[in-house]
């Protein structure tokens, strides 16, 4: 045997490497982006959000599938899961409901925002939902739009005039109103 086919051989070996690695290359590029594209489109499709953010969730949920492909699909399915869990009204409603009651019955939308980790858009929808159904009302307080479920206020007793609608402390001996002679009554009302 020459040197010299030796040397071809040593080089076609070299050569097939190379090709080699380079499909792997391009099959696992391939599969990610496959990956990628299917699990965005059964995002959009199931969610309903925009296709970048739903890449977005992907691309991070790839990123951790290079360094195991449980730990990726783990990761998708949980990302998943909590992007349906915030477009949830029923389960939304109920976790602003428990903020509401944290906070002595009225919240703003920041406080959705940041304690549900929920975008504005989906902020304004749960808290919409929960206004039409009458869970809570909006008033307007410093400029603010405030969202007050009147469940969750402090409430007090008073004496009320059923007559002027005059109210009195709760203490207060008197039965008969001082101004209009009306009878006075005892209501609960809610703290401002
Ligand atoms: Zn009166």
């Amino acid at each position: 045997m020459k040197w010299e086919y030796v040397g071809y051989g040593l080089l076609a070996m070299i050569g097939l490497i190379i090709v080699g690695l380079v499909l792997i290359f391009l099959v696992i590029h391939i599969i990610k982006w496959t990956i990628k594209k299917i699990a965005g489109d059964a995002i959009n499709k199931v969610v309903g959000i925009g296709s970048g953010l739903a890449n977005k969730v992907v691309d991070r949920a790839l990123d951790v599938g290079e360094k195991g492909v449980v730990t990726g699909a783990t990761a998708v399915s949980k990302m998943v899961g909590d992007e349906l869990t915030k477009n949830d009204p029923k389960k939304m409603g109920a976790e602003i409901t428990k903020i509401a009651q944290k906070y002595n019955g009225e919240i703003t939308i920041s406080h959705v925002i940041s304690e549900l980790g929920l975008t504005n858009d989906q902020a304004q929808r749960h808290l919409w939902n929960l206004t039409s159904q009458k869970v809570c009302h909006t008033e307007i307080k410093n400029k603010q739009k405030v969202y007050v479920f009147p469940g969750f206020k402090e409430k007090r007793k008073i004496k009320v005039c059923e007559y002027c609608e005059t109210t009195f402390e709760l203490e207060d001996v008197r039965n008969e109103c001082p101004s209009c002679g009306g009878t006075l009554k005892i209501i609960t009302q809610t703290v401002d």
